[in-house]
């Protein structure tokens, strides 16, 4: 486990030292993160990195994950969906169950002094609040734009019983009656994902997935989900390949919250299966190194999500210095300034065409990755994500208004 005085060498001693002072003030209180799954997707990922950092800190910090059936989960996620502008239909005995699945996990919880709820499918943990007590705070990881009225006007009941919402970018900022804060997330450069790694552990993880690394190979590591568009990654990279050539590594595991995963996967698989220059790569929970090496291994990364929340995926691919093209949606504008620190697109075509102008365009495609390095180390390394945790911990003991970021 990574030591918090290692990231001096990132951010600098003072930056440590601040935390340190900051984490002082939560002296007594236990912080309690609740969320959905332990693995698969980018709170967990989160979370796994920072609660650990947190307890170094001095802060007794926690997470626990709320059990639910597969019912509960496919409500869940066409919450997901419907809140990200899909139509969807959840039915009466759907928000009944939700509800249960919260009262059932409600009633087997030890709460903390704070209770930092992530996303929608604990959100109603707070409906016996009178009863528990308790500071709370409702983390929202998601592209919140433009919900689902019908939804957002069921989860809002709750939202309202929170001390403050938490999102991830200023356009997910809501018309709410709790005051919101902005904090965006963020990658840890000492975890495994995002590690150095020595040139022969990059080589062999090409060499076991049978990856040629003497040509171009464009990445996109994701769950597989339609919102991060796999397909539409398929047929960019085909348009793209009919002028140069190159392969494509479309890598990805599942999250246990998210049903919706295998089926996708089969498309992908079926879509793939006539060009032997695809690599469809189902990754395991933990393949971290893959992952990184994947990265790393790469001429170029694409993150073609439709709807994002902050898509963790482009921070990593940028400290990696990659050139990264990625859709113009959620968090990702960001983390890329267009031309800048990285391309943004709206197209099937205008992926494909930076595809091609970036492999084409060696000295150019590496300038716009360590612009993205640097950007990434100013803005969303895990120590400037406990830090605005801290202060926004800190404010809840404090009278008056809470404190905005
Ligand atoms: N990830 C992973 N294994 C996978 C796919 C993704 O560990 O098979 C990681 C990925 O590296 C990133 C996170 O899960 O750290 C995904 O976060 P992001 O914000 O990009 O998307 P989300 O899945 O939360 O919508």
């Amino acid at each position: 486990m990574a030591r918090i005085e290692d990231y001096a060498s990132f951010v600098g001693q003072a930056t440590i030292d601040e935390l340190f002072l900051l984490a002082r003030h939560l002296e007594g209180k236990s912080v309690q993160n609740v969320n959905s799954t332990a693995v698969g997707g980018g709170v967990a990922e989160i979370l796994s990195r920072m609660i650990p950092l947190l307890k170094q800190l001095g802060v007794e910090a926690r997470w626990d994950c709320i059990k639910g059936d597969e019912k509960f989960f496919a409500t869940t996620k066409k919450f997901h969906n419907g809140l990200h502008g899909v139509a969807v239909d959840v039915g009466d005995d759907e928000y009944e169950h939700f509800l249960e699945v919260n009262r059932r996990n409600a009633g087997e919880m030890t709460f903390g002094d704070i209770v930092f709820v992530h996303d929608p499918q604990p959100v109603a943990l707070i409906e016996n609040r009178a009863e528990i007590g308790r500071r709370w705070l409702w983390r929202c990881h998601i592209d919140f734009s433009r919900p689902d009225p019908k939804i957002w006007k069921f989860l809002d009941q709750f939202v309202a019983r929170y001390d403050a919402a938490v999102f991830s970018a200023p356009a997910f900022a809501q018309k709410l009656s709790v005051p919101q804060v902005l904090i965006a997330p963020s990658i840890d450069p000492l975890s495994d994902k995002n590690k150095e790694l020595s040139e022969e552990a990059i080589a062999s993880v090409f060499e076991r997935f049978g990856i040629d690394r003497s040509r171009p190979i464009v990445t996109q590591i994701s769950r597989f989900d339609y919102l991060k568009d796999p397909l539409g990654v398929i047929q960019a990279y085909k348009l793209a390949k009919q002028r140069l050539d190159m392969q494509l590594v479309l890598a990805g595991g599942g999250a246990t919250d998210d049903p919706e995963g295998p089926a996708i996967m089969e498309q992908v698989k079926e879509q793939a299966s006539k060009d032997a220059d695809i690599f469809v790569l189902f990754l395991p929970p933990a393949s971290d190194i893959e992952i990184n090496a994947l990265q790393r291994g790469s001429t170029v990364i694409l993150q073609k999500s439709l709807k994002e929340g902050f898509g963790l995926t482009v921070a990593e691919a940028l400290w990696k210095a990659k050139p990264t093209i990625a859709g113009a949606v959620g968090g990702i504008p960001l983390q890329i300034a267009h031309k800048y620190s990285g391309i943004l697109t709206h197209s099937i075509e205008g992926t494909a065409q930076w595809i091609k102008q970036l492999i084409s365009s060696p000295a150019y495609a590496s300038k716009l990755g360590e612009n993205g390095r640097e950007h990434v180390r100013n803005n969303f390394l895990i120590t400037r994500h406990i830090k605005d945790y801290l202060l926004l911990f800190i404010s809840l003991f404090h009278e008056g208004d809470i404190v905005y970021l």
